[in-house]
């Protein structure tokens, strides 16, 4: 024992175990030991640590160079010279941190001036910005919604959705993935008087497929229902210079969420809306009242993204050209790909373990993916997610298809 709490926890844990008596809260972390046996397998596919970036679209990990294909970084923004140019100033300007909530002392111009050009971008009235995408949808929900009112929720919906619509105390009503008919069905059954609220991802996360959202605009306005999107993968990739989903169908919605740490190269999140409900969510939202303000280096990187995602469409035009090419190379690889707006590009292998195995094969062949598997995804529909930049070039993509032909020999995918 060298003293630190953790040792002595440890040898506490251990005493219980002995005694066979079993009262403790870390039972189950103790009793846990999938992580061990496929850490052993040497299988585990999350947390490898990231040595050195070579642009964004190339990496080091554990020593080896590799092409990163798993990235959130869809229009490679990340290592633009503007945007790390403005992150580097902001802490010159304004030091490393915020210290502080926004409610307080914590807002700075460059967050309004962020907020302004969100709302402009997305046309819609008023902006509000969160220190991540999670919280974002945290403090939305549980602000938007009560105890009396309905949540309608895509069973794929990102986690935050789920866990900002458990905050809220609504009843929470899930419907089949994009299953318009399932929804319809949902919202015949409630009882009219009710608040409703539909909450769908633009793009969803592992299988990069969209929301229809004309059918869903329908169902809302039949059934007196309002609508929020929440656009973190659909921002940069889907619409007219990356506007998103809501842009791409060219419908209305109340309001969309979104999140910086993809295209728009930095870390936090945003809501836009309608001025007095976002005016509402700011004072109320405890995910926003309660936590520091997102810091000075990821406003302005934000920002600088956003400004550069306007001015500079190349990237977008350079990201759907890349998603054309790997979609096609795919195919000619034997997979079924679908032509969704999105920069992922799911390739399904179905049972957990081959997909940890192939995992490990690209892993060792040089590319870096996405190892999926339940509950990110249902049960047997375990994939490899692959995702793509704007700044890969069409090497490293070809780099990437050849280790997939090399590999797919070796272990079929379904
Ligand atoms: N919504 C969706 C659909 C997401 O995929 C994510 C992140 N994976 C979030 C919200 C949370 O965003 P952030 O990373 O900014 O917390």
């Amino acid at each position: 024992m060298d003293g630190s709490p953790l040792s002595v926890v440890g040898f506490h844990l251990d005493f219980l175990i002995e005694s066979q008596v079993s009262v403790s809260i870390f039972d189950k972390c103790l009793n846990f030991t999938r992580l061990d046996e496929v850490r052993g397998a040497g299988l585990f596919p999350y947390f490898h640590p990231i040595g050195a970036s070579h642009g964004g679209t190339e990496v080091t990990i554990e020593g080896r160079r590799m092409v990163m294909i798993g990235s959130n970084n869809y229009l490679g923004l990340t290592h633009h010279p503007r945007v790390q140019e403005a992150a580097t100033k902001a802490i010159r300007d304004f030091g490393s941190g915020c210290s502080g909530s926004r409610f307080l002392n914590g807002t700075l111009e460059m967050h309004h001036q962020l907020e302004a050009e969100l709302a402009d971008f997305f046309g819609m009235e008023a902006a509000l910005v969160f220190s991540t995408g999670f919280q974002t949808n945290l403090g939305v929900l549980s602000v938007l919604a009560g105890k009396d009112d309905l949540i309608f929720c895509d069973r794929e919906n990102h986690a935050s959705i789920y866990d900002g619509s458990r905050l809220s105390f609504a009843q929470v009503k899930k419907y089949r993935h994009n299953d318009m008919e399932d929804l319809e069905r949902l919202l015949s059954e409630a009882p009219p008087e009710k608040n409703k609220l539909i909450v769908t991802d633009g793009v969803f996360s592992m299988l990069g497929d969209v929301c229809p959202l004309p059918r869903m605009r329908e169902l809302a306005d039949q059934y007196g229902a309002e609508i929020l999107v929440d656009d973190a993968h659909g921002v940069g990739v889907a619409g007219r210079q990356g506007r998103g989903t809501v842009d791409h169908f060219g419908v209305d919605v109340e309001l969309i969420t979104g999140t910086f740490s993809k295209s728009l190269a930095s870390l936090g999140g945003f809501v836009v809306g309608p001025r007095k409900v976002i005016e509402f969510v700011q004072i109320h939202a405890r995910a926003m009242v309660f936590s520091a303000a997102i810091t000075p280096a990821n406003t302005a990187s934000a920002l600088a993204a956003l400004r550069v995602m306007r001015e500079e469409p190349e990237h977008h035009v350079k990201l759907l050209e890349n998603l054309a090419f790997m979609r096609e190379g795919f195919r000619g690889l034997g997979y079924e790909v679908e032509d969704h707006p999105s920069a992922i590009i799911p390739l399904p292998v179905g049972e957990d373990s081959n997909t940890f195995i192939m995992w490990k094969k690209l892993f060792d062949n040089g590319v870096f993916v996405n190892a999926v598997i339940p509950p990110a995804v249902p049960p047997g529909g375990s994939l490899l997610r692959t995702s793509y930049m704007a700044s890969h070039t069409r090497d490293q993509l070809e780099r990437s298809l050849d280790v997939f032909a090399r590999i797919g020999k070796e272990l079929p995918v379904s």
